[in-house]
C-alpha cells in the first residue's frame, strides 16, 4: 500500500494555510495593511469592497477604484 502525498495536495494545503493566516492578519492589521496585496487576485487590500482580502478562490471580492473626487467605481 502506497500513501504517497501528491505534490498538489501539499500546495492545496499550503495555499489554504496561507488563505487563513491571510484573513487572521487581516483582521489584527486592519487599517494599516491597505498596500498589502490579496494573495488570491493580486490587488492591494484597499481595492477590495470590504477593504478585506479576497477568502479563497471560489469568493473572490469585487475591487473597486475608489477615488477621492469621483465616485467609487467596480473594477471586477
Ligand atoms: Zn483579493
Amino acid at each position: 500500500m502506497t500513501s504517497e502525498v501528491s505534490q498538489k495536495q501539499i500546495d492545496n494545503a499550503a495555499r489554504k494555510a496561507a488563505l487563513s493566516i491571510q484573513a487572521l492578519m487581516a483582521e489584527v492589521e486592519e487599517g494599516f495593511n491597505d498596500h498589502v496585496r490579496c494573495i488570491v487576485c493580486n490587488y492591494q487590500y484597499k481595492r477590495h469592497i470590504d477593504n478585506k482580502p479576497c477568502i479563497d478562490d471560489d469568493n473572490v471580492k469585487q475591487i473597486v477604484s475608489k477615488s477621492r473626487w469621483r465616485k467609487d467605481r467596480i473594477i471586477k
